[in-house]
């Protein structure tokens, strides 16, 4: 297989995948992590590897690295496996899903960004989600009417922190994730709800459902449920480790045990809660992006510049938040028709977060 972001919380999991199933990596793909890069080169004998920078091509110890995003896609398309891992992080990973498509190659899909900036433009038939929400939707689907999807949240770091100190909240507080460790721009995503935002909207994509909505769940025990028609809920209950969707993308059928079950003597008790917008402001338009699903790429482009801006002390907290809504109201009425209107349009709004 090919894994874009091979570095990152997803790519090492996935790596993980490989070396316990002994699975041949054939590209791997990274951004500045180049010392761990090179062991993991060492390892799994990629026949071609692309790095984010060409300065650093030098530090990587093979003799097929290529660089910058014409690199990642030149590599796509140069190795012979038909899965591609895409674990890039935010609007970079949108080119290489579409090349991968384009392809004909399939792709195991971490990078959540891709469906909700592009989502009207992917053939939903070549993608296997890497979600856990999305991996436990699929899991609890039986062919029985439905009437319903829900996907649970963990709330982020600051589901317990009194309103009043979020927005001076630092960027160590914010990236101190209560339940697990991942990548940091999602642990923002996250802590802001952005992150489940874009969830329902890949669900959108990906299921083709119109019924949807998320909850907390502080314990990440349950990851999604399904409301039928009948009047059943189904919930999908797994410990919370990546390492099991991940199973799913890559082998498509698994019978072996990835995870250990769960004990719910254990686990006790569980707790859930609604989603405030006091707490996410950005739940606010929750409900206008589901009905239009295309403005993703608004939310998107704008949450991506606040949280460089936030991790450069430039903007508080919560201003994550109002510079995406802010942009979500500016950019009202667009309406993409092609890729490459959606390029224009998240050039766009990035000037106008900037600003
Ligand atoms: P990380 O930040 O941990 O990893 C991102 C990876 O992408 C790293 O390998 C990084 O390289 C690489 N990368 C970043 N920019 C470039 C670039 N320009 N060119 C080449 N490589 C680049 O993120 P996560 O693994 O946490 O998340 C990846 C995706 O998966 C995101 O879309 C996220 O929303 C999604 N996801 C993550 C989950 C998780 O548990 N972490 C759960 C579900 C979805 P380097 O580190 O070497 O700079």
């Amino acid at each position: 297989m090919i894994i874009l972001g091979s570095t990152g919380s997803i790519g090492v999991n996935a790596l993980n995948i490989a070396r316990r199933f002994d699975l041949h990596v054939d590209v791997l793909v990274a951004g500045n992590s180049i010392d761990l890069l090179n062991e993991q080169i060492a390892e799994f004998q990629p026949s071609y590897v692309a790095i984010a920078n060409k300065e650093m091509v030098h530090k990587v110890n093979h003799n097929h690295v290529y660089a910058q995003e014409e690199g990642i896609l030149e590599v796509i398309g140069l190795s012979q496996s038909d899965l591609v891992v895409n674990s890039l992080v935010g609007f970079a990973g949108l080119k290489p899903t579409i090349e991968a498509i384009r392809l004909g190659k399939r792709v195991a899909l971490a990078n959540k960004e891709s469906l909700v900036v592009g989502g009207k433009f992917i053939n939903m038939d070549k993608i296997t989600p890497i979600d856990s929400e999305h991996f436990g939707l699929w899991y609890l689907l039986g062919g029985r009417s439905i009437d319903k999807m829900i996907i649970t949240a963990s709330g982020g770091s600051f589901r317990d922190t009194p309103l009043e100190v979020l927005q001076h909240a630092t960027v160590e507080e914010a990236l101190n994730h209560p339940n697990w460790s991942m990548g940091r721009k999602i642990t923002i995503d996250s802590a802001t709800m952005t992150n489940k935002l874009f969830e329902l909207l890949e669900a959108k994509w990906l299921f083709d459902i119109e019924r949807l909505d998320a909850i907390i769940e502080t314990k990440s025990i349950i990851h999604a449920m399904i409301d039928f028609k009948d009047g059943s809920t189904t919930a999908h209950i797994a410990n919370a480790d990546m390492k099991l969707p991940i199973a799913y993308a890559i082998l498509g059928r698994v019978e072996e045990q990835i995870l250990p079950s769960v004990d719910l003597l254990e686990v006790g008790s569980l707790a859930f809660r609604k989603i405030e917008s006091s707490r996410y402001p950005i739940w606010e338009i929750k409900e206008d992006i589901l009905k239009n699903p295309h403005r993703g790429v608004v939310i998107n482009a704008a949450n991506e510049v606040a949280i460089e801006q936030f991790f450069e002390g430039e903007i508080g907290f919560m201003d994550i938040s109002k510079q995406s809504i802010k942009a979500y109201q500016k950019f009202e009425n667009i309406n993409p028709q092609s890729l490459e209107e959606i390029y224009e349009i998240d050039s766009e709004v990035r000037s106008f977060t900037k600003s």
